[in-house]
């Protein structure tokens, strides 16, 4: 699927210039890391579809990097190994990493490795049951969402809520169109506009650095914001 996001983590300039061009032209959008902290700060706000990941980093290395992604998350990691005993190592550790090209490689080969492992990853995602949204990721099935890799609880009212914002796909909902389509004709007389406000301010307290995405529109209700 064209549009993917890979994290490269190199800390050779020139290697990482090579690597984004090439990636780029294949259509992939590339964020990128040159030493170890940079690439687990870089791999929780983008939410990358796979890792490129260079061995020997300054200050934690490819191995740490890989262990403590593989923590918070099950992104394909491709392993960049210069060396017989990198390529060791990568082979012998139970790191769970996808796959590994050894330097120097060709840009062809890689491409190819890129794509395959990506291929492997890609577990069917349905379409309207898991959006994501910068740092955002919403999964209609799983009930789940997350900002970076952190879980949001959410009430089911509050869940809901958030998935009639979503799928109105920008289009403001009025506070009304809110409450009947949270609780249908026989609501209560106790929810009035007022409660729609109530429960958009926690939605947005527990959204967090997200909060913004719900956006007040004067005079109307709400939208959310998809970019
Ligand atoms: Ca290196």
């Amino acid at each position: 699927m064209p549009g993917e996001s890979i994290l490269v983590v190199e800390d050779e300039r020139s290697l990482l210039k090579v690597l984004r061009y090439n990636l780029e032209k294949e259509g992939y959008r590339v964020s990128e890391a040159s030493d170890g902290k940079a690439a687990l700060a870089a791999a929780r706000k983008v939410l990358p579809d796979l890792v490129l990941l260079d061995v020997m980093l300054p200050g934690l290395d490819g191995f740490e990097v890989c262990k403590a992604l593989r923590k918070e998350s099950e992104v394909p990691v491709l392993f960049l190994t210069a060396r017989k005993e990198e390529l060791d190592r990568v082979l012998g550790l139970e790191l769970g990493a996808d796959d590994y090209v050894t330097k120097p490689f060709s840009v062809r080969e890689l491409l190819a490795r890129v794509k395959a492992v990506l291929k492997r990853a890609g577990r069917p995602r349905p379409a309207a049951a898991a959006r994501r949204f910068g740092p955002l990721s919403v999964d209609f099935e799983r009930y789940e969402v997350r900002v970076g890799a952190k879980a949001v609880e959410l009430t089911p009212t509050e869940f809901k809520l958030l998935r009639l914002l979503v799928e109105a796909d920008g289009k403001a909902l009025t506070r009304d169109a809110v409450l009947e389509r949270l609780y249908g004709a026989d609501r209560s007389h106790e929810l009035d506009e007022r409660s729609v406000d109530q429960l958009v301010a926690r939605l947005r307290d527990k959204l967090a650095s997200e909060s913004g995405r719900v956006v007040t529109v004067k005079n109307v209700g709400y939208r959310f914001r998809t970019t």
